[in-house]
């Protein structure tokens, strides 16, 4: 396509194909809309694919050892290697060790079989509030530094050495490759041995904190601690040591905090995510932020509404201009009104007279024609006898 033609198509895109000169017209509909075929149909290439039959494929461990003998019946050049198909279990344990630190982690929602859940204190949007959490937009608003309370609830007990781990990554996905960090000026003024990290969990002396060798994404863990007699929930504190607009950090980046269940050996039992906005007013922004969201989400009900139930006379409107061209002519159609009265006639004039005015203006400026009666943009049109303000 040449750029010749993309601006035809563009032009196609805004405007109707009635507005555009025949020639063009032409050769959209020649050129763009019937592309010519491809050698084959899609039946020819489908029958063409040779796939091995599913029934191949083998389900259980009977099957499967039958699979690895017609296997090497039908390629006895190739090696065998028994070891390919029983890992060592220390192995397969490490393998499911890197599942909890991928590339780009998961941030779906994951109860699992303990039914893992959290729940956050209802701190309302006072003024002074410290950390507060806003169900309609599942996100934490929380001071640099302060703590968060977590409830951490599950439905049984997970097994022996289980551990809650807290991973930070950014919300958007042009920014989701990068680390969550601290900022350089916030890791200087800190001592602790786990400076550059964002995410602390307070309160016990068990807390891990780690760096994956690969992706060098930061987490920390605690031990999941099973809730205290006559409680169904059990508390994690979390803090966040910068503020969402830390510069050389986040850097007003949204992020999100990924919490875990996970075995000792690292395997996820149940995951949750949450947004999370660090700043000196959570209860002001969460304010503000839920707000933002009614708005919108009425404003799209409204458009929703009007779209779907048009009042009579729009849906009159709408039948009348069902395409452009028939719209068209029904402009052009000339209709008499018969006036009473000189008076009224002049008023009625005078506005049919501005109707037309604003009608032509559009293509008087396309075509630039000089005898064109609207006056440049920003003047008035004088009448005769009128006089100019400048006079
Ligand atoms: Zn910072």
């Amino acid at each position: 396509m040449t750029l010749n033609e993309m601006t035809s198509s563009s032009m196609f895109l805004c405007r109707s194909s009635s507005d555009l000169p025949a020639h063009h017209r032409g050769r959209m509909e020649d050129e763009g809309f019937s592309l010519p075929l491809s050698q084959d149909t899609f039946q020819d290439l489908w029958e063409n694919v040779a796939a091995p039959s599913i029934v191949t494929i083998p389900t259980t461990s009977l099957e499967n050892e039958q699979w690895h003998q017609e296997l090497l019946m039908n390629y006895p050049e190739l090696p065998f290697n028994e070891e390919l198909f029983n890992l060592p279990s220390e192995m397969a344990s490490k393998d499911s060790a890197n599942l909890s630190t991928p590339t780009v982690p998961v941030t779906t929602d994951y109860p699992g079989e303990y039914g893992f859940e959290l729940r956050f204190q209802k701190s309302g949007t006072a003024k002074s509030v410290t950390s507060t959490y806003s169900e309609i937009l599942n996100k934490l608003y929380c001071q640099l530094a302060k703590t968060s309370l977590v409830e951490v609830l599950l439905i049984k007990k997970p097994p022996a050495g289980a551990v809650l781990r807290a991973t930070a990554i950014y919300k958007k996905i042009e920014h989701v490759a990068d680390v969550v960090r601290r900022c350089p000026h916030h890791q200087n003024e800190d001592s602790a041995a786990h400076r550059s990290h964002l995410i602390r969990m307070e309160g016990s002396q068990r807390a891990q904190y780690f760096e994956d060798p690969h992706t060098k994404r930061q987490s920390v863990t605690v031990p999941y601690e099973p809730p205290q007699l006559g409680s169904e929930f059990t508390t994690i504190l979390l803090s966040f040591m910068c503020n969402s607009s830390c510069m050389g950090g986040m850097n007003r980046r949204p992020i999100l905090t990924i919490l875990t269940l996970e075995t000792q050996e690292g395997v996820v039992l149940g995951r949750r995510c949450f947004e999370v906005r660090v700043c000196a007013c959570p209860g002001r922004d969460r304010k503000t932020e839920e707000a933002n969201s009614t708005n919108m989400q009425n404003g799209t009900k409204e458009t929703k509404k009007r779209k779907s139930v048009p009042p009579p006379a729009a849906a009159a409107a709408a039948k009348k201009s069902k395409t452009a061209s028939s719209a068209e002519e029904d402009d052009k159609e000339l209709f008499t009104l018969q006036i009473r009265g000189r008076k009224r006639y002049e008023m009625l004039k005078k506005i049919n007279d501005g109707l037309e005015l604003l009608e032509n203006k559009p293509k008087c400026k396309a075509a630039a024609k000089p005898e064109c009666p609207v006056p440049p943009r920003g003047k008035r049109l004088l009448h005769r006898g009128e006089k100019s303000d400048s006079d």
